[in-house]
């Protein structure tokens, strides 16, 4: 019986360092959730399908073989025989589409099952925005990371990202399949104010107690 830890927040709030962090220090494989609902969104755009098109995006979900792997740490996804890297998946186009590709329940099914297969090959800290609520609903290890928008927004701007933050959270906690929210049972963690090594400390005493 292999473990999950969950980690879910908004854009930028630091959840992915946490992440990679505990799964290093823990010997855990770290799950990229984020990366796979990217590839689909960019394989819709490499198409030229329009990202609204609902039916169109649902139709090439069966149309292509989505691989999910994690290889050196990194979470890939092939797209038949491509693997986009993760320059591509974090593109300005990709960052603008990603909310509404995520919103479909067809896409959110297909990637909730992928994410669900890797737990049974080994120990895992998976991170996203529905780990705790959908993906693993009952871990006890969950977390959920949050920071100030005015954070995330320097965050963000110091990774030179022209990324719209507020406007995919926003879409990402309004939409009606598995919105952004505090899974039961989550510890939450503000990491506005703290250094990274104090965030991980405090997840670290939280999840071993
Ligand atoms: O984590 P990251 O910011 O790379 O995720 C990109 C987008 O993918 C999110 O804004 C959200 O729309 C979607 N996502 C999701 N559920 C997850 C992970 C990501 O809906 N578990």
């Amino acid at each position: 019986e292999f473990r999950a830890i969950a980690i879910d927040g908004p854009a930028a709030s630091g959840k992915s360092t946490v992440a990679r962090r505990l799964a290093e220090d823990w010997g855990m494989t770290m799950v990229n959730s984020g990366a796979m609902y990217r590839a689909v969104t960019w394989e819709v755009l490499r198409r030229g399908i329009n990202p609204s098109a609902t039916g169109e995006v649902i139709a090439l979900l069966s149309e292509v073989d989505w691989g999910c792997l994690v290889r050196n740490g990194q979470t890939v996804m092939q797209v038949g025989d491509v693997e986009p890297t993760m320059k591509q998946l974090k593109a300005d186009e990709v960052n603008g589409a990603v909310s509404l590709i995520a919103a479909i329940p067809e896409v959110r099914e297909l990637l909730v099952q992928k994410q669900r297969e890797f737990l049974t090959k080994g120990d895992l800290v998976m991170e996203g925005r529905d780990i705790g609520t959908v993906v693993f609903p009952d871990t006890p290890y969950k977390v959920f990371v949050t920071a100030s928008e005015e954070v995330r927004r320097q965050r963000r701007a110091a990774e030179g990202a022209e990324d719209a933050v507020e406007e995919r959270d926003k879409l990402d906690s309004q939409r009606k399949a598995s919105p952004l929210r505090v899974a039961e049972g989550a510890v939450v963690v503000d990491s506005s104010e703290l250094a990274i090594d104090e965030v991980v400390a405090q997840v670290k005493d939280e999840l071993i107690q």
